[in-house]
């Protein structure tokens, strides 16, 4: 199998030099060879799958860098040093940003039930969001499965008698094994860590469901980089330390009942020592400047995420975990597509007016770390960027089906897209045509504007199938930069069945189909560039499932920032004319407190969140420039 593999790889490196030979000078098109090569090379087995903060994912930004470098592109970091892999010149393209990319066990683990120790990694684990702490000779209050929720009028906590002490529930919920049953969503650790924390647990400990201990997911220590500790040790622990399963279903039983009957007299003590190995992500960035003095103030981003899964674990639909996710459509497909445009764009014989920054991201599939991370800390000035273009998931067009999310982002983007698609085909624009409604939607490919109502106006079978989207924010980096107010457009091909498995390979790219979204791309951007005014930043219209995949009751339109964080939840953005904005949050302003609740990560927020009732008047803390404010919301029901 692998040797057939490489053979296939070989083959089409052979192809792609063979044909990048023929090609004359000065060809502006993108190159399906080039396509090849390059998806060839970040999906191949030698980059593991380029998990963020692998070896894998900074061969892929090296190889970037290097690709960068040979166009000519200058390097965005100005005080970056050496690295004992990298010259100078090759690490200036790379902005670094800190990244926890693995959990070990410290030497301090101890745990004691009664008078017997019991050993960290056969009877007990941290998990890898525990704080780190001791627990002296504490007593044990058995909590049930430890969810409190207000919305299905259920608390575990109620009858208060587990402040002071170390809280033991069992995994799981009331639902058993249903993933959809009412209390799916209280199931996560992090939940109950909270609900333990605001009844003032010292500590959680969780009983696994598994025979054995080392089968259970929370016994495998990984982080997720999202939210920090959990505020109290929490530890899960072996069936085997509380009797055995026949002590767990009478457990489960009185649970179910509300009964939390539990020996009176049991203590234990808890040590938690984790060690967080920080390592460094990157993003790699290379300028392209604009050759009009005043123009060349202007910024237009175009980029792709270059990490994918690694070998499964979080985020893999693949049922083992193991294999090697070759991300080749995620996002190689888009990553090619940035290298392939700045090849373009830097030999083209008319420069560019305004500055062209290529950019690819590092840490988008554990949460848009990475251009989240640029948002805070860019090279350029945002309030220059005039736009940011991203493509994620460009290389399997199917039926020429093309997805472009962001357009309500500028009201410029309809008439953009629609004449670089013109173009594209080779239509006569008569400069005359008066631009009414109906016209320019005649002049519109086959358009599926979203609410679904789809206007085929044109049966032009080579015509993209354009699907049309609203919403600024979404499943990809674009949203880091509209929580900004940029104008963002967001490229993408469609899901399919290879998704987030070890079977998206570069095999399956649609070269040729990418190649004309490149082309529609490359010329979206040209004509951004030779646009005398700027775009307009406008408020889009949401098309958000958000709230209803997560269930909540309530909607605030805030966009939480999702890097790591233990000192309140720090909003992206806040949507305009939504509770959020009405009660004067902004993008910027670090949540605190919400009512009686101290709010220190994105979880803390969520399960406040799920406290919330529409209508309700809710005091809010916030810091803001360094201040402390008090603000007042009013939720708004879901719709
Ligand atoms: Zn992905």
């Amino acid at each position: 199998m692998k040797r057939k593999y490489i053979t296939i790889l070989l083959a089409v490196l052979l192809a792609a030099v063979g044909s990048i030979a023929q090609q004359p000078a000065q060809q502006l098109e993108p190159s399906v060879a080039r396509l090849q090569q390059h998806i060839s090379y970040l999906a191949s087995d030698a980059l593991d799958g380029r998990r963020t903060g692998t070896q894998g994912a900074n061969d892929a930004a090296h190889y970037i860098a290097g690709e960068f470098a040979r166009l000519g592109l200058r390097p965005a970091i100005q005080n970056a040093g050496a690295s004992r892999r990298l010259s100078v010149a090759m690490s200036q393209y790379l902005q670094p940003f800190p990244y926890v990319s693995g959990i070990n066990l410290g030497q301090g683990n101890y745990m004691s039930l009664g008078d017997k120790t019991v050993n960290v990694g056969e009877d007990w684990m941290p998990v890898g969001f525990s704080s780190n702490a001791k627990v002296e000779r504490t007593s044990i209050a058995f909590v049930g499965y430890g969810i409190t929720s207000s919305e299905l009028n259920y608390d575990d906590y109620a009858d208060k008698r587990t402040s002071g002490k170390i809280a033991l529930a069992l995994a799981g919920t009331p639902d058993g094994d249903n993933p959809h049953g009412k209390y799916a969503r209280y199931e996560g650790v992090r939940w109950k860590a909270i609900a333990a924390k605001n009844a003032g647990a010292k500590a959680l400990l969780i009983v696994s469901r598994e025979a054995k201990l080392k089968d259970d997911r929370l016994s495998n220590l990984t982080y997720d980089n999202s939210a920090g500790d959990a505020g109290l040790p929490v530890a899960v622990i072996s069936q085997d330390l509380i009797g055995g399963k026949a002590t767990f279903d009478r457990l489960e039983e009185g649970a179910k009942k509300r009964q939390y009957i539990f020996d009176e007299n049991s203590t234990a003590s808890l040590t938690t020592d984790l060690v967080r190995k920080e390592v460094q992500a990157y993003n790699v960035i290379g300028v392209l400047e604009g050759s009009d003095r005043l123009l060349k103030n202007e910024t237009i981003i175009v980029g792709a995420h270059y990490d994918h899964l690694g070998r499964g674990g979080e985020g893999s639909l693949a049922p083992h975990s193991g294999e090697i996710h070759h991300g080749a459509d995620d996002n190689a497909s888009g990553t090619a597509g940035v290298l392939e445009l700045a090849r373009l764009f830097t030999s083209q014989r008319v420069k560019p007016k305004r500055t062209i920054v290529f950019m690819c991201f590092s840490g988008e599939e554990e949460g848009l770390l990475g251009s989240s991370y640029y948002v805070n800390h860019p090279v350029a000035p945002l309030a220059n960027t005039v736009a940011m273009i991203n493509m994620d998931m460009i290389g399997r067009m199917k039926a020429r089906k093309l997805i472009i999310g962001g357009v309500g982002t500028s009201k410029e983007w309809r008439d953009l897209i629609d004449s670089a698609n013109k173009h594209l085909f080779g239509e006569q624009v008569s400069p005359d045509s008066s631009p009414t409604k109906s016209s320019k939607s005649e002049h519109l490919a086959n358009i599926n504007v979203s609410q679904n109502a789809s206007i085929v106006m044109n049966s032009d079978p080579k015509r993209f199938d354009l699907t049309l989207q609203e919403d600024g924010y979404g499943p990809s980096d674009h949203s880091s930069f509209y929580s900004k107010q940029i104008p963002v457009l967001f490229f993408w091909t469609g899901t399919h069945n290879d998704y987030h498995k070890p079977s998206d390979t570069f095999d399956k790219i649609n070269y040729e189909g990418e190649v004309r979204v490149l082309s529609l791309v490359a010329r979206i951007v040209r004509d951004l560039d030779n646009a005398e005014k700027r775009l307009t930043y406008s408020v889009a219209k949401s098309d958000s499932q958000q709230g209803r995949a997560t269930g909540f009751r309530v909607y605030l339109g805030t966009i939480p920032n999702y890097s790591d964080s233990n000192d309140g939840l720090l909003l992206d953005g806040v949507r305009d004319d939504s509770p959020g904005a009405r009660a004067g949050l902004k993008a910027g302003d670090k949540i605190v407190k919400i009512a009686t609740r101290d709010i220190k990560n994105v979880y803390d927020y969520t399960a406040a969140l799920g406290e919330m009732k529409a209508g309700e008047e809710y005091v809010v803390e916030i810091m803001r420039a360094g201040e402390r404010l008090t603000l007042k919301i009013k939720p708004e029901a879901r719709k």
